[in-house]
């Protein structure tokens, strides 16, 4: 005969003691693994019994696996399954919720018990149900089983069923706090396809732009040659029938349609160098400093005089590109000069850890801090076409294509104070201290 197990109070009270430490563990811990197979140790300790387990009800609502255990031989945490019938004690327990008892299992009548369960020597078991979150099947069953068969009392169950719902609770919480994560993922990726997707469209919007603007270019020139071509034919060959004012108008055909075609030239430069992908290598700014400062005194003669640093510094730059964007900042340089003044220009450089920085200085009419930085964006001018001619388009080109090759540009002016433009440029190597000679 299986003597019940007596209810002394020292041992309820090292019992309540014992659970009340797994509650905390139960809230705090974030690993379930550890939360169910400390459940099992302190469940088996505080019973008596050499074995214990958690059985983990499967999606198919009908099988058992054994999720975490203590006193388990191998091939059975992770591994040995039940099979939740009518005829096994799991199955009634997970249909009833209530805790069932097999004080002997080789007398047991009503239920079959697992191979492995009996394998492992099991004599006596007690189940009780792990609830599940509101709306949501149980989690499965913490089972205690005892190698010899014995009497589990009213007061064991209850306390079973103390670990169980403090099981219950560390799954919900832990449940919702993956279902949180899972939703955060899946919001991230959802955001990270849309923004992929409309960057895409974006990219494609703006090439069809860039294709647009540049047949358009393409296709005004034309018209444009032959408006500025008759209108010079009038010029030359019927300036007496046209009188003086018609010669105005037919020369005002002609300014025009050069400015047009100056500006058109701009639009086209700016729209190549936005479809551009630079391929930067390792120049000598030094050269393409000389070459535009010939270019430039050529060009204006007396009315520049520009100051070049014997050596510059190699950069990382692709060639083309980089010779536009100089000669953008030298034109206006020497452009926005005081009235029948002489533009005195200045070109240096100064080597900033792995970068190397050009300053184009100039002692011109200068630029008002409140419009140093819009003066980048395309068709910014701050002068009437009469004062200084141009397309408001070259400093334009100069933020496109210095950013192109990972560069930077900025400018340090004042009204009439002259204009120290600057673009930086990665320094090819060495911080840019191999230089070449210029020639003298
Ligand atoms: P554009 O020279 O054809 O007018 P840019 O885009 O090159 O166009 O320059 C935009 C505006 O910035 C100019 O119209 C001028 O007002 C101002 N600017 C550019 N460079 C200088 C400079 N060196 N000194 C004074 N103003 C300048």
């Amino acid at each position: 005969m299986v003597e019940p197990h007596s209810a002394d109070p020292q041992e309820l009270l090292r019992q309540q003691t014992t659970l009340a430490r797994f509650g905390e563990l139960a809230l705090r811990s974030d690993d379930l693994d550890a939360i169910l197979t400390e459940a099992c140790r302190l469940a088996g300790e505080a019973l008596g019994t050499d074995l214990a387990k958690v059985v983990e009800l499967q999606p198919d609502g009908r099988t058992l696996k054994v999720r975490a255990g203590v006193g388990w031989g191998p091939g059975v945490v992770g591994t040995a399954t039940i099979m939740a019938e009518d005829d096994t004690s799991e199955g009634y327990a997970l249909k009833t919720g209530e805790p069932m008892i097999s004080p002997n299992i080789a007398t047991e009548t009503r239920f079959r018990y697992a191979p492995f369960l009996i394998e492992a020597g099991a004599k006596a078991v007690a189940n009780v149900i792990i609830i599940g979150a509101k709306d949501r099947p149980p989690f499965g069953i913490l089972q205690v089983d005892s190698l010899k068969p014995r009497e589990f009392t009213q007061g064991d169950a209850i306390f079973l069923r103390g670990y169980a719902n403090l099981i219950a609770a560390a799954v919900a919480r832990l449940r919702a706090i993956e279902e949180v994560r899972a939703e955060e993922a899946r919001q991230r990726a959802l955001l990270e396809t849309q923004v992929a997707e409309r960057t895409e469209a974006l990219g494609r919007s703006n090439a069809q732009l860039d294709a647009f603007a540049y047949t358009i270019s393409h296709d005004l020139r034309a018209p444009l040659r032959a408006m500025e071509g008759f209108a010079r034919i009038l010029l030359d060959d019927f300036a007496e029938p046209l009188g003086e004012k018609g010669e105005r108008y037919a020369a005002r055909i002609v300014t025009a349609a050069e400015r047009m075609e100056r500006l058109i030239n701009d639009l086209l430069a700016y729209s190549r160098l936005q479809r551009h992908k630079a391929e930067p290598r390792i120049v000598d700014l030094g050269r393409t400093a000389r070459r535009i400062a010939i270019e430039t005194r050529a060009e204006l003669g007396d009315a520049v005089e520009i100051a070049l640093e014997p050596s510059m510094p190699l950069v990382l730059a692709e060639p083309g590109v980089r010779g536009q964007v100089i000669t953008n900042l030298v034109a206006n340089a020497a452009k926005f000069r005081h009235r029948g003044a002489i533009a005195h220009i200045r070109l240096h450089t100064e080597v900033r850890r792995d970068r190397v920085r050009l300053w184009v200085e100039d002692d011109g009419i200068g630029i008002a801090p409140e419009h140093q930085s819009r003066i980048f964006d395309v068709f910014e001018r701050l002068h009437s076409q009469d004062a200084y001619p141009g397309t408001g388009i070259g400093l334009a080109i100069v933020k496109i294509g210095v950013e192109c090759m990972a560069g930077t540009f900025g400018v340090e002016s004042g009204l009439n104070e002259g204009s120290r433009f600057w673009i930086e440029l990665p320094a090819a190597g060495n911080n840019g201290a191999w230089t070449e000679q210029a020639p003298s």
